[in-house]
């Protein structure tokens, strides 16, 4: 038999089939509620799946016209129930089939992983055993070897009855420039031009490697997912808020305990450095704590008219179902700026992590669902910009949105059919002003952090700098020196300070923006180009003499590059950092807060710097204007994103004397 191309779903239940065989043959073979339960169970998965009875029943189907499963209902019993054959379609032996059966249902794994894994299956009594059992599945086309990653000591296998999941060929230093995926939307096609793929392949932006390969939601599953939410929402929201928060408590403690794991899991498929996905999910566990310590206040009723004959108050209830379709440049604080307050005031989310941060993503909805959430309360929709336009489109009463303008247009459209309310966290070209009073080093420090932090892949990352004539020189010079200075390297790696870009057609946009640069008369004075570690990676770029109407200086570059243009005084800053259709946030550097007041006041744009940069808080409100956006989230104000008002106007009856 040729190696059978199987879709996720059915290697899934292929795998449990084969692994209840081996591990609980007195309850073997299944029935369909079984498979279910074994295809959804949390351990020994990866990724964790939630598949209803039509998804495992069209895989069996599927598996059986292969000739890889068989329906068995014997004489008297009333169940149907199903085995598995592929000891007979593949003649494998019971070490064997282990091997293959992990794989399936555990994705990549080392030799020394799998001699563990495949304990309750079968016993490899040495090493060399299970190397041996490898190398002839190896032979036989079923499994292969990845290419070893830097740091890696032992390499890691992978079946290949999924088709896409074909090793790399390529060795690791050249990082060869992964294929485009057919599998993959085009994430900034708009939702009615775009074709939906079956499958999202998800890739290592450092290496190429396929990561993992996932079922996508079309439309159909979407709606499913949103019905089964409505009817989950309501006793949700009965529930104590205490009761709720003890879950997001106990979620965030989750987050301690695995922080390594899901710092590793977000490095590899956004190439952020490593430190950096540490350092957010630290961050992400405060801003757990600040929302259940301050939904109680946002939401509290307020009775605003108390008079005898009249009583006027408002109570908050939950919208209901809050769809969040996430970029991926800070998966946890972007999807859980959203996702805590609105489970917290009681909502049911439909969670679509970007496909560029998909894994990180199932992470988090897994660890949700471990510390308590129901199923149905949070739940994960997998793709790309088709099923995000799904979800707008969808019913359901929130519609978040963290990504581009062009997108967030798209998303206000699918949307607007059925007024749906639109929380729209759009893109930047934040500038920044360097004053002449400054201490050149410090603030070239601070400002070379903002630009160039997540390889200035932040939405409010500075992207156009204004340097004062009287220090212009000797403060480019500090920055290129800085730029200079970057570790470009593995994300993995702890000394690394920039890593590949997440999506390397924005390489394109870098380089057409330097090539307009200098066309239109800019130096090239740091960086400038592709840099020789690999298909995704930029140089650190400082463009001097930028104009206003350079691309750099006009359009969101996302990725490590700045343009800086010398102003005569601070008027002329102004108008330069006024010149933008974004409004997201701007930064002034200076000694002296009346000035830096005096500039900040006067810009048009929910945030504002002061001799800082590219941060966000809890504590206050995230509202980007103009093209960044709508709505706003953080603070107090965004937890009212979740709820709705109900306005009580109440008369009591007059009381008659006697
Ligand atoms: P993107 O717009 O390409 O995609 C964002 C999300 O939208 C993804 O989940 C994608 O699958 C989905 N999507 C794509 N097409 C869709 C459609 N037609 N309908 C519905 N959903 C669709 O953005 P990205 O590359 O993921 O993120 C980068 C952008 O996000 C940058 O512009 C950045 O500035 C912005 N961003 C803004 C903030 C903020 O707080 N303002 C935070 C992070 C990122």
């Amino acid at each position: 038999m040729d190696v059978p191309a199987l879709s996720a779903t059915e290697a899934r239940v292929l795998g449990c089939l084969m692994e209840k065989a081996a591990t609980t043959p007195e309850h073997y073979p299944l029935s369909l509620n079984a498979v279910v339960t074994a295809c959804n169970q949390s351990t020994n998965r990866d990724p964790v799946v939630h598949y209803d009875d039509d998804t495992a029943e069209a895989a069996l189907t599927s598996l059986r016209e292969r000739g890889l499963a068989r329906r068995i209902k014997a004489a008297g019993a009333r169940v149907i129930k199903y085995s598995h054959v592929v000891d007979e379609a593949l003649s494998l032996d019971a070490g064997a089939r282990a091997v293959l059966g992990v794989l399936l249902l555990r994705g990549e794994q080392t030799p020394g992983e799998l001699r563990a894994r495949t304990e309750r299956w079968h016993t490899f009594a040495t090493a060399d055993e299970i190397d041996a059992t490898l190398r002839e599945l190896a032979d036989r086309g079923l499994v292969a070897v990845l290419a070893r990653r830097p740091g890696q000591k032992e390499a890691r296998w992978t079946q290949l009855l999924t088709p896409v999941s074909a090793p790399e060929s390529s060795p690791v230093a050249t990082h060869a420039t992964p294929e485009p995926d057919v599998a993959t939307d085009d994430a900034r096609t708009l939702q009615s031009a775009a074709p939906m793929a079956r499958r999202l392949v998800v890739r290592d932006p450092a290496t190429g490697a396929v990561l993992d390969e996932l079922d996508v939601d079309d439309e159909r599953a979407v709606d499913g997912k949103i019905a089964r939410a409505r009817a989950a929402q309501p006793h949700w929201a009965a529930r104590a808020y205490d009761d709720r928060a003890l879950a997001l408590l106990a979620f965030r403690d989750l987050l301690e305990r695995d922080e390594e794991t899901l710092a590793r899991t977000t490095t590899e498929e956004t190439g952020k450095p490593i430190r950096q996905s540490r350092n957010e999910i630290r961050a992400a566990r405060e801003r757990v704590e600040w929302f259940v310590d301050h939904v109680p206040a946002a939401t509290a009723p307020s009775t605003v008219t108390e008079r005898v004959d009249l009583v006027e108050r408002v109570t908050y209830e939950p919208a209901g179902v809050v769809a969040h379709i996430s970029a991926w440049n800070y998966p946890y604080f972007v999807a859980l700026n959203s996702v805590v307050p609105a489970l917290l005031t009681g909502n049911a989310v439909l969670y679509k992590p970007s496909e560029h941060a998909t894994r990180t993503g199932t992470r988090i909805v897994r660890l949700l669902h471990e510390a308590g959430v129901p199923l149905d309360v949070v739940q994960l929709v997998v793709g790309a910009g088709p099923t995000g336009g799904a979800l707008a489109a969808g019913a359901v009463d929130v519609v978040c949105f963290t990504g581009s303008y062009r997108t967030g247009v798209a998303v206000a459209q699918a949307a607007a059919a059925n007024l749906t309310r639109v929380q729209l966290e759009l893109g930047g070209k934040d500038g920044a002003y360097v004053c002449d009073d400054v201490d050149i080093a410090a603030t070239a420090a601070a400002v070379a952090e903002g630009v160039f932090y997540n390889a200035g892949q932040s939405c409010c990352a500075i992207e156009r700098l204004y340097v004062h004539d009287a220090v212009h020189d000797a403060f480019v010079a500090a920055l290129v020196e800085i730029a200079d200075a970057y570790v470009v390297g593995d994300p993995l790696d702890e000394r690394t300070d920039i890593g590949p870009l997440a999506r390397f057609e924005q390489l394109d946009v870098l380089d057409a923006q330097v090539a307009d640069a200098v066309a239109k008369g800019a130096r090239v004075v740091a960086g400038g180009g592709r840099h020789e570690r690999g298909a995704g990676w930029y140089r650190p770029t400082v463009i001097a003499d930028a104009t206003p109407s350079m691309r750099v200086m006009r359009d969101e570059s996302f990725g490590p590059i700045i343009g800086v243009q010398r102003v005569a005084d601070d008027e002329h800053a102004l108008v330069a950092l006024d010149d933008t259709d974004y409004g997201l946030t701007g930064a002034v550097f200076t000694r002296d807060r009346a000035r830096a007041e005096r500039i900040l006041a006067r810009l048009d744009t929910g945030t504002v710097y002061w001799n800082c940069s590219d941060r966000t808080t809890t504590r206050l409100p995230w509202a980007g204007r103009r093209h960044s956006g709508l709505g706003v989230s953080l603070s107090e104000a965004g937890v009212r994103a979740f709820v709705r008002e109900k306005a009580w106007h109440e008369v009591p009856p007059h009381e008659r004397g006697g």
